[in-house]
């Protein structure tokens, strides 16, 4: 029995080459991402999931963010339209329009933040990828997944999954893959265990990255993943197929960066996207 797959780069080349592009084409071909994250204080996690998914090749990125904030996203992001989340008209609007969700980054564990993650399951016709603030959220309301028909996608970190679980730290390092793959069938998601060698499983198939380091180990890293697997979704790749090349490619912009530097910061991981994505293909 094969416990795991360890992904290489020719695995990521297939599933890229899947998708072919045209010269004729729009940018509705590229897809919509639907970024519900940021709050006061965290605003960066939502503008780094947004130009991450933007730098993905992502043909629109919509951000629903904190009311006081939704105007300056344009500033620092021209490209992206921002809303504030209380727009609850033009978010339903958005949501039957994405062809992926992601909800989390920086949101913040409130009574808005639930109902709106609430809204989401309740109306989304497309992937939707829990991270951070809403894992924590979701763990309070799992009955939200077993009536959801689309793929749903979660991407804790191990302090993330260790709360979830309540399992000890100890015992997700020592069996990352047993417990990745467990909790994938448990719950009908695509898990993407991250850290050092990110797990990432349907429960059904389970694959090991070869990807990244520790000079990646640092703030709004996961934030720019989360935006690189918003997009690829997004791009219409199968959401395990979509979870795989993203991690991947997350990690090969790190250990490309990492190359002349010992740290390496979220914004020169989003920077080096377009670059690394190419060379994938
Ligand atoms: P987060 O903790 O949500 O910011 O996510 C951190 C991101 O950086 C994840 O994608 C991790 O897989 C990646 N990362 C952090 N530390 C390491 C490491 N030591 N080796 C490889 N990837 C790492
Ligand atoms: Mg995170």
């Amino acid at each position: 029995k094969i416990e795991a797959q360890y992904i290489d780069q020719d695995d990521i080349s297939d599933i890229l080459k899947q998708k072919q592009w045209s010269i004729t084409d729009h940018k509705y071909k590229f897809g919509h991402a639907l970024i519900i994250a940021g709050n006061v204080g965290t605003i960066g996690a939502a503008l780094l999931a947004g130009e991450a998914a933007l730098k993905s090749g992502c043909g629109l990125v919509s951000l629903y963010t904190h009311p006081e904030l939704a105007n300056l996203v344009p500033l620092r992001n021209p490209e992206i339209m921002s809303h504030a989340y209380t727009d609850i008209n033009n978010l339903q609007v958005d949501i039957k329009r994405a062809s992926s969700i992601l909800i989390g980054p920086g949101l913040g564990i409130t009574n808005q933040s639930l109902a709106l993650l609430e809204l989401i399951f309740a109306q989304a016709t497309c992937p939707i990828i829990v991270d951070a603030d809403a894992l924590t959220l979701i763990h309070k309301q799992p009955q939200l997944l077993t009536t959801f028909s689309y793929p749903v996608i979660f991407t804790p970190h191990a302090h993330e999954f260790a709360r979830f679980t309540g399992l000890e730290i100890d015992e997700i390092s020592s069996h990352r893959i047993d417990v990745a793959r467990e909790f994938a069938k448990k719950y009908n998601v695509i898990l993407a265990l991250k850290g050092y060698q990110t797990i990432i499983s349907d429960g059904i198939t389970t694959y090991v990255n070869t990807t990244g380091n520790a000079a990646m180990a640092s703030a709004g890293m996961g934030d720019v993943l989360a935006g690189i697997i918003a997009a690829m979704t997004a791009k219409q790749y199968a959401s395990l197929e979509a979870t795989i090349a993203s991690v991947y490619l997350h990690g090969a912009c790190g250990d490309w960066l990492s190359i002349e530097k010992d740290r390496v910061l979220a914004t020169e991981v989003i920077n080096e996207i377009p670059d690394r994505l190419q060379f994938l293909y």
